[in-house]
């Protein structure tokens, strides 16, 4: 497309000065970004499709080979054992570089054919470049893509020209993770930290966000890197803002966020309870998992509580059912089984074990027993009453317990009690 406003035309010119990709970057993707593959033979004969070097796998460690390094030519090899003579193959390579004061991501597609007996062949094309201004703006060159009867949305069509193109959706999704290690960045991306890491996140974001964010790059320099990667990680324009000040003064306090992850649930947490994010007390726990788990599990019984208060009405209805089964407990001498007697104890029940167990009160046809031992919750029982057999009986997160089938014959020894009340 023409370029439509200053900054693309100004683009445009400068893209006449990329230089074109080196020999040296070409060579280095037949040797870090394709995986060549060491093709085994039903016999286990194995031959290098990078070398063509063959020879004879030993021992029974061969069939659950999945790679191995070839004694020729040293190349890691991906071990397939197949008939087949020719393999292709594409990959990415992304290259960071500047030009006329621009940062530039160019992704270069390498294509490998290999056949069994011949050295492999290669070709490569550049696909996508993203130009990144110093404050931030961007726009992207690419080759067209096959969108007809294809289902890879990176059907490039390599003889099209790589030229300026509407913004899309799927640019970003290239993959961009196998880089070129020499990376040229301009000044204004220097000066904010960056070193070659990009914290597993796309480079155009990254960049993006390091010249048009000071908050990212004060993360980088306090080496605050972890809680920098997981705001990334959930998104950091709308993140960010959420911790920035409890980040502040985790920063002034000299504490390294360690579990970022945890961490932010926590500060969610006490959010949760209005504490004071601006305070060092709460922000920088000295032990971060015992207070994430206090709070956790002080935030879990007011939920169940505010949920218990939402079906206090349904309470009699249950009980209408349900009452003739009160009381009833089968025990084996360790687990004990004990008929749930409220909407509140089977809500209770769901919440505790994590499962969905809680909005089963209604169901007209289920007794809802709990297996425990001393006192501690060890599964959750569903019995179909007019089926007279256990639907299913669940751990904690709907897993299953080494007393599971224990379980499961203590209620079925006693499914008699059962029928006797349903009778009655
Ligand atoms: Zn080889």
């Amino acid at each position: 497309m023409k370029p439509k406003n200053k900054f693309q035309k100004q683009v445009v010119d400068a893209s006449k000065k990329l230089p074109v990709l080196t020999n040296e970057q070409i060579e280095w993707s037949k040797n870090n970004v394709i995986e060549h593959i060491g093709r085994r033979n039903d016999k286990g004969k194995i031959t290098c499709t990078k070398c063509c070097h063959s020879w004879q796998g030993v021992g029974h460690l061969v069939d659950t080979l999945t790679d191995c390094n070839c004694p020729n030519c040293n190349s890691k090899l991906v071990v397939k054992t197949t008939n087949k003579r020719v393999f292709r193959t594409n990959y990415y390579m992304t290259i960071i570089t500047a030009c006329e004061g621009y940062q530039v991501v160019r992704s270069i597609m390498v294509k490998c054919t290999a056949r069994v007996g011949k050295l492999p062949e290669y070709e490569h094309s550049e696909v996508m470049q993203r130009w990144i201004a110093p404050n931030g703006k961007y726009c992207t060159f690419a080759k067209l893509r096959q969108t007809m009867g294809t289902m890879y949305y990176d059907a490039w069509i390599h003889h099209t020209s790589l030229e300026l193109r509407q913004e899309n959706d799927i640019y970003n999704r290239i993959f961009t993770d196998v880089i070129y290690p020499r990376q040229k960045l301009i000044p204004e991306l220097k000066r904010t930290g960056y070193k070659k890491s990009l914290y597993k996140q796309k480079p155009l974001d990254l960049f993006r966000i390091l010249l048009t964010d000071s908050r990212a790059e004060t993360l980088i320099k306090a080496k605050q890197t972890k809680i920098l990667k997981r705001i990334f990680d959930m998104g950091w324009s709308r993140y960010i803002g959420n911790y920035w000040a409890s980040i502040r003064i985790c920063m002034r306090n000299g504490y390294k966020i360690k579990d970022a992850t945890m961490w932010c649930d926590y500060i969610d947490f006490l959010q949760f309870f209005g504490k004071d994010l601006h305070n060092a007390k709460y922000v920088c726990p000295s032990n971060l998992k015992a207070e994430h788990d206090r709070y956790m599990a002080k935030k879990a019984k007011v939920e169940t509580e505010q949920e218990i208060q939402k079906h206090l009405d349904k309470e009699d209805a249950f009980r209408e059912v349900k009452a003739k089964f009160f009381g009833l407990i089968f025990s084996d001498g360790q687990i004990n089984i004990r008929v749930l007697e409220s909407v509140a104890e089977i809500i209770t029940e769901g919440k505790m074990m994590h499962h969905c167990v809680g909005s089963y009160y209604s169901k007209e046809d289920s007794l809802i027993l709990s297996a425990t031992i001393d006192g501690k919750r060890i599964e959750t029982i569903e019995i179909s009453l007019s089926q007279l057999k256990v639907i299913q009986s669940r751990g904690i997160c709907n897993k299953n317990t080494e007393y599971h089938n224990q379980i499961i014959n203590l209620v079925e020894n006693n499914i008699s009690q059962i029928e006797e009340r349903l009778v009655a």
